[in-house]
């Protein structure tokens, strides 16, 4: 799916109304204390920005090891599939080499005539390992093979088709979808951006009133200097709904929870002055779109087309080049080596956990099943109960912990580090939440680990 913002935008724009935005005074979710608007201020973005580089230089290397490499993947990534996509493949590759990113799994749009393995990235690209999929019939779909040849009548031969040997399957945009069963998916989005951006209706109409305001539009302008990363994160949220389903559908069966980017690189404004009365819009919708708004419509315009000549540039403003959604939210793969099988098992085992890196890094983090200093489990696997068995987690800083269990949350505390004696079998994960300008934020969400019943 597309970001909302540019439909928004277009409709606000053309209509001049607030047709078709919802959300506006909706209550602030959990940890916030500032709506994104506040978020937006000179002194919040700076604040946010102190603390990352408190966190930054807190950091340490994570001493209990998992026996794995932790590699950074992009789920849910589109270039080059739709014309309301900005971005292309190439420039996917540049932004995953600046920012530390190992794999990136495409989710292209699906179109007829295009096959989206065959006609895809597949492989290493300058040590960059790319595996081509599609964002289909509401799920992210990574099969082996073409299934360009392919028919099926119902999503359960869907799903099978996919997973023939070895494919993988996610369920995509979770809130639109939380009565979908999920028996045979390997995992589901539990944090899409794409979502959390939707139910910022406050926010996009502020933001399309920005584009033919002279003081908003500075401010835009010099936020996006000057804290780049802290501009995109904004409307960053807890997705509740989403975490409930997870809850409640792998308390069934083991279901990996991944990160989708969603990331288009399409949410780019250009303001430019068409004559002294009025002001071209660009913006990418369905397709590449420009907009003239009158001094009749919106005062503002005359404001910024003062002074200058027809086609000089007022303002362009690129909000989501795909360097700063790769650094705002990742998969972190654990595995023996970057091979495709070696991926793809991994994902589908849930050694995996979901972090917002822009925070900070969350690189070696670790959450696993003990026996004394036997390590028994992993994030995703099963085991069974026994005496003394115990959970373990470590982090690179201190952070707020929580732990759940079939998801109730059982143990909080501050620390690098929980130990935690289990004396149940039950599904346990853990969240890390940081502060960042006293606000708590969702740092790092692990998969579980699966303590069965004898
Ligand atoms: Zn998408
Ligand atoms: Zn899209």
């Amino acid at each position: 799916m597309k970001l909302a913002l540019s439909i928004l935008i277009a409709t606000a724009l053309m209509y001049g109304v607030s047709a078709g935005i919802q959300g506006a005074g909706s209550p602030l979710g959990p940890g916030r204390k500032y709506s994104t608007i506040e978020r937006l201020q000179p002194e919040r973005l700076r604040a946010v920005h102190l603390d990352r580089m408190r966190y930054a230089a807190a950091r340490h290397e994570v001493t209990l090891k998992t026996g794995y490499t932790d590699y950074r993947a992009i789920l849910h990534a589109h270039a080059e599939d739709s014309s309301h996509t900005g971005g292309t493949r190439t420039e996917l590759l540049q932004a995953a080499l600046k920012a530390g990113v190992n794999i990136v799994m495409l989710t292209d749009h699906v179109r007829p005539g295009r096959d989206f393995i065959n006609d895809s990235w597949k492989g290493l690209h300058q040590g960059v390992l790319f595996i081509p999929g599609a964002e289909s019939e509401g799920f992210l779909v990574y099969p082996r093979v073409s299934t360009a040849s392919n028919t099926w009548k119902t999503r359960d031969e869907y799903i099978k088709l996919i997973k023939q040997d070895g494919g993988n399957i996610f369920l995509s945009h979770a809130e639109e979808r939380l009565d979908w069963p999920q028996d045979e998916l390997d995992g589901m989005e539990i944090y899409n951006h794409h979502t959390d951006v939707k139910d910022e209706g406050e926010f996009n109409i502020w933001l399309r009133g920005a584009l033919t305001n002279a003081d908003r539009l500075r401010l835009l302008q010099t936020a996006l200097t000057d804290y780049p990363e802290e501009v995109f994160s904004a409307q960053q949220d807890y997705l509740s709904a989403i975490i409930g389903k997870w809850d409640r559908d792998s308390r069934k069966h083991r279901l990996t929870g991944v990160a989708a980017n969603d990331c288009h690189h399409n949410q780019v404004f250009t303001v430019t002055v068409h004559d002294e009365n009025s002001v071209d819009v660009e913006y990418i919708t369905s397709a590449p779109t420009k907009t003239t708004i009158t001094a009749n419509q919106i005062e503002g315009v005359r404001r910024l087309v003062s002074g200058l000549k027809p086609g000089e540039l007022i303002a362009r403003l690129d909000f989501d080049p795909y360097e700063r959604s790769f650094k705002y939210v990742a998969t972190h793969v654990l595995s023996a080596n970057l091979s495709e099988a070696a991926i793809r098992e991994a994902l589908a085992m849930g050694h995996a956990y979901v972090a917002h890196d822009w925070i900070c890094d969350s690189s070696g983090f670790a959450f696993v099943a003990m026996k004394g200093s036997r390590k028994l489990a992993e994030m995703g696997d099963e085991l069974k109960y026994e005496g003394g068995l115990s959970l373990v987690c470590a982090l690179p800083v201190e952070a707020d912990l929580k732990l759940f269990r079939n998801g109730v949350p059982i143990l909080t505390k501050n620390g690098n580090r929980l130990e935690y004696k289990v004396t149940d079998s039950g599904i346990y994960r853990l969240e890390a939440w940081l502060m960042l300008d006293s606000e708590s934020r969702p740092w790092i969400y692990s998969n579980p680990v699966y303590v069965r019943g004898n």
